[in-house]
């Protein structure tokens, strides 16, 4: 597919077959507006949040402070949706990885990663993507949607349903983080990503903080300045190459925005200091990128940016075209990096053994795209 065919994405969802309405995804704003439509005060939104998002409610009946014929009308009107999940795998290193079902019937992967003092949700944005980069799983998936908000906020709600997380302080909470690095590339689904982390960050609400949160692109440079203004989420950024001869090659949106131009984003991105640094991902592939001489370019395009390089050891799915870097290849690259000065983590693989891993995230959904404008033709 070409790096434009996104745009062919955005057909709305069908509404549901019973007619109700999903609460969920909703802006605070267009849930008051939901309840005025009813003659209902603001203040009964605000109780309506709270129990959709801090205490996970997903029945009228729950909510005991709402009267009995409200909740009745509710009831009638509207639900509170969640993904159907279709299988669940646990790794034997504590991940797992949930495959949710939507209501179109179309499959995304959700990734929880327990660490000693963090839980970290790897949350997707697209069913697919739209890209094709050479080392990724689910480049190769054919289906590509956009997730809607409500999609995107139901794997976090999911993910608290699963870890009993819900009406827990943040301290005592499993799931800590999240990373927008599932299946996709968030910044082609700008706007309900945005939707979406706006209600995960709201304090009286899900309660994750922007610093809790980071963004993954491959680099959609248009798109960069509005995610720092607009959302305030940490970045992090799929280099992977030194060079845009190989960075086209692997990293294919290099061809539209390359690396100057990434990099000069980067260097702009709001609210980028020493405290608050950008992640940039490298992948180690064996004989690809992986030299001495790669590390001091990379040390060079990246001076004056503050930042740190995430070294991520290449994690293989079948058919793959690359191997992994071998364990002293990425030891001799870290350390140029480290010796320069850069934080230089090396990505521990996850959950390898169920194929939860980076890059190895792929559900089997095949494209319905030609359903779903037919649907959307019959219903105007
Ligand atoms: N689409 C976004 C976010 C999802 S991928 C992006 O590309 O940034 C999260 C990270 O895993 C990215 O840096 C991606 O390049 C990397 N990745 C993809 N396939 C991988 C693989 N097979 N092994 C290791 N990392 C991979
Ligand atoms: Fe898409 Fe990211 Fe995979 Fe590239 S690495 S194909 S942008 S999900």
């Amino acid at each position: 597919m070409g790096i434009d065919s996104h745009a062919s994405i955005f057909a709305p969802l069908p509404p549901r077959a019973d007619g109700r309405k999903n609460l969920v995804g909703l802006t605070r704003a267009e849930l008051a507006d939901e309840l005025a439509t009813l003659g209902e005060p603001a203040f009964r939104a605000k109780q309506l949040w709270r129990w959709i998002y801090t205490a996970g409610a997903v029945e009228f009946s729950q909510m005991t402070d709402l009267g009995k014929s409200l909740r009745a009308r509710l009831e009638d009107a509207y639900v509170i949706e969640r993904l159907t999940e279709t299988r669940a795998q646990h790794s034997f290193d504590g991940t797992a990885k949930w495959l949710l079902k939507m209501a179109d019937g179309q499959e995304i992967e959700t990734v929880h990663i327990p660490e000693e003092d963090r839980g970290t949700l790897c949350v997707s944005s697209q069913v697919g993507c739209t890209l094709t980069c050479r080392f990724c799983h689910t480049g190769t998936q054919r289906l590509v949607r956009n997730l809607e908000a409500a999609e995107i906020v139901g794997q976090v709600m999911h993910a608290r349903d699963q870890l009993g997380d819900w009406g827990r302080n943040e301290g005592d909470r499993r799931l800590t983080n999240i990373v927008m690095m599932g299946m996709g590339e968030p910044l082609y689904n700008y706007e309900n990503v945005a939707r979406a982390l706006r209600i995960v960050m709201d304090g009286d609400g899900l309660a994750i903080s922007k610093r809790r949160i980071t963004l993954s692109t491959s680099g959609v440079v248009p798109m960069m300045r509005r995610c720092g203004e607009e959302l305030g989420v940490n970045l992090a950024v799929s280099l992977h190459a030194v060079t845009d001869e190989l960075r086209d090659e692997i990293v294919p949106i290099n061809r539209k925005y390359p690396i100057r131009e990434l990099l000069d984003a980067c260097r702009n991105y709001p609210g980028v200091n020493n405290a608050r640094r950008i992640t940039f991902e490298y992948v180690m592939l064996k004989g690809v990128n992986d030299t001495p001489a790669d590390a001091r370019e990379l040390i060079r395009l990246l001076d004056g940016i503050p930042s740190k390089v995430n070294l991520i050891p290449f994690n293989a799915w079948p058919g793959a075209p690359y191997e992994c870097s071998t364990p002293e290849a990425i030891r001799r690259f870290g350390d140029i990096l480290s010796a320069a000065g850069f934080s230089t983590p090396v990505r521990t693989p996850r959950g390898q053994d169920i194929m939860a891993a980076c890059g190895q995230l792929k559900s089997d959904s095949v494209r319905q795209r030609r359903n779903r404008a037919q649907a959307s033709d019959a219903a105007a």
